[in-house]
């Protein structure tokens, strides 16, 4: 795993931790700098690395671990998320059309690598757009099926995290079961529609890029 910090977006800092292989996906700690209070967003492997990073930060700077938060329940997402439970005292916050694929996480992760994996056990699911707080600040939550049914995205203001609904130059799959092309596409125009154009995307896989530069690339494309 490698974790580095991408920088600070107003209110919150945003550090980035990259699973090991074969995934190399990205897990977001988000901190609210004022309150201290510290999001866990899609923590899919090495969990001691993760802990340990919140621990580091709850330590040097003060404040607390609040929740994690699954933009969907793809096994290299969640992989880490009941170790992270345990270790920090925090539950898992996905909506509530994620949860068979959450349930069926397990067995996905043994058709790919061989091995189950223990999915979250405080779950707390949601419905439709909810408005979450981070340390008092807004956090926006859009609804984007397609590569999952239940996926989403959490708007933060200055950057929004995607998962794998969108990556640069690239779109999720979606011919995992409950995958669907056209809702896929769908929620990507919707998704583009709501952001401003100097808004940084950060995706499940790889790097960011700007709420523009994604508009021009999927004018192309759709
Ligand atoms: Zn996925
Ligand atoms: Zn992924």
């Amino acid at each position: 795993m490698t974790i580095h910090a991408a920088g600070d977006f107003g209110e919150f800092s945003l550090t980035i931790a990259v699973s090991s292989p074969p995934w190399y996906q990205n897990c977001y700690i988000v901190r609210h700098k004022p309150s201290g209070e510290i999001a866990i967003i899609d923590p899919g492997g090495d969990a001691e690395q993760i802990i340990a990073e919140v621990k580091s930060q709850q330590d040097t700077l003060g404040g607390k671990a609040v929740d994690i938060w699954l933009t969907h329940g793809h096994p290299d997402h969640i992989g880490a998320a009941r170790a992270v439970e345990q270790a920090l005292g925090v539950r898992t916050i996905a909506h509530a059309q994620e949860k068979p694929v959450i349930e069926r996480a397990s067995d996905l992760n043994r058709a790919f690598t061989g091995e189950g994996q223990d999915g979250p056990t405080q779950l707390h699911l949601f419905e439709d757009e909810p408005e979450f707080t981070l340390g008092g600040a807004l956090v926006k939550t859009i609804f984007t099926p397609g590569h999952t049914p239940g996926g989403v995205c959490f708007d933060f203001g200055g950057f929004v995290i995607t998962g794998d609904t969108l990556f640069r130059q690239g779109v999720g799959r979606t011919d995992l079961p409950g995958g669907s092309e056209a809702q896929l596409w769908d929620s990507i125009t919707r998704l583009l529609s709501k952001l401003p154009d100097e808004a940084r995307l950060y995706s499940g896989h790889g790097p960011d890029w700007s709420v523009a530069e994604a508009r021009r690339w999927w004018r192309m494309m759709a």
